[in-house]
């Protein structure tokens, strides 16, 4: 058996504003930015990486919190999970508190970021589908004092990527003042990856219902369909009631949207069964998100 003793990086450096930590990284392109390590340093320890130097962006006190902004939270990238899900970041974006509660064990949430979370990109990154809902946006300071903002699906889907010595500073989230919820399935009790997760939220302002699935594909999927269908049963201007029936039938829209039939046969054949783990994840999507709605509907 092959075991792989971590690498030590050649070089660490430990700035502490946005400026000396793109200075850092722009100085030596074949280093890495760090925050809480738990990603990066597990792929360490399995030996799948070895920067030749560590950029920690902990001591950066200016991405650790969050400021407001023409309706808009300017979220730190440096922001722990264990940070976002307290109270009185909940009150300010509920869904991404219950999405940072739900992140991993309390040593992952103390140590992970939302910055981390972000970049690492992971299918079941339980930030990503309320980002995605959210339609937030990304900060990203680059070398020379540069910065550009860009959707964060933009780079889920890898239509942008981070250039050398850049790095994500902010988050900005529109400020909704409207129900939202963040639901996670995991194959085990306690804290797990998500097999599937819902994040959902309503956004009177613009009458909209907007919904990402996550962990189904390798970046959260937005049922657009349904959003707009639900979106036109509800009314914006009353109770916001909609009836068991059309709960159920968003959960199984969103489903049917996010977790597709295997492409039939070329041979024009007949298909064969969906497999089952394929029928149970339809399932436990159409759950989530029927219950997803109706408590933000209830809120
Ligand atoms: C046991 C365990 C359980 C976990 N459970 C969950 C879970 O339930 N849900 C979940 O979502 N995640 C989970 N994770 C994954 C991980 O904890 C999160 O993705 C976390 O948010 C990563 O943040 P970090 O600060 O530790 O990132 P790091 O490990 O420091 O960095 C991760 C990557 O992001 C890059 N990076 C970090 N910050 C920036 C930045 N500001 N700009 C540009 N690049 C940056 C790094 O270079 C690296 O490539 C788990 C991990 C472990 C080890």
């Amino acid at each position: 058996m092959t075991t792989h003793a971590p690498q030590a990086a050649q070089s660490v450096t430990l700035p502490t504003s946005i400026e000396e930590a793109v200075a850092a990284l722009t100085a030596m392109p074949a280093a890495v930015p760090v925050a809480g390590g738990t990603d990066l340093m597990a792929a360490v320890n399995a030996g799948l990486l070895r920067p030749a130097g560590l950029v920690g962006l902990g001591r950066i006190s200016e991405i650790r919190g969050w400021q407001y902004l023409d309706g808009h939270a300017l979220l730190g990238a440096g922001l722990t999970h264990a940070r976002m899900g307290r109270p009185d970041f909940a009150a300010l974006i509920p869904a991404l508190a219950a999405a940072a509660r739900a992140a991993g064990p309390p040593q992952i949430r103390n140590a992970g970021t939302l910055g981390g979370n972000i970049a690492t990109a992971a299918p079941a990154g339980d930030s990503l589908p309320v980002l995605a809902a959210l339609e937030a946006a990304l900060v990203i300071a680059g070398p020379g004092g540069g910065e550009r903002e860009i959707p964060v699906s933009h780079l889920l889907a890898g239509r942008e990527m981070l250039h050398p010595g850049e790095l994500i500073t902010f988050v900005r989230v529109p400020l909704l003042h409207a129900p939202q919820v963040f639901l996670k399935a995991t194959g085990r009790t306690g804290p797990g990856r998500a097999t599937a997760s819902v994040a959902l939220v309503l956004d009177p302002a613009r009458r909209g219902v907007r919904c990402a699935v996550g962990a189904v594909a390798p970046m959260p999927l937005r049922p657009l369909e349904a959003e707009q269908w639900v979106a036109s049963l509800i009314d914006w201007d009353a109770d916001r009631a909609l009836s068991p029936d059309a709960l159920h039938a968003f959960g199984e829209y969103v489903a049917a949207a996010c977790v597709p039939d295997p492409a039939p046969p070329a041979d024009g054949q007949e298909p064969p069964p969906v497999p089952p783990a394929i029928v149970h994840l339809r399932r436990t999507v159409a759950v989530l998100a029927r219950r997803a709605l109706g408590r933000a509907l209830t809120s």
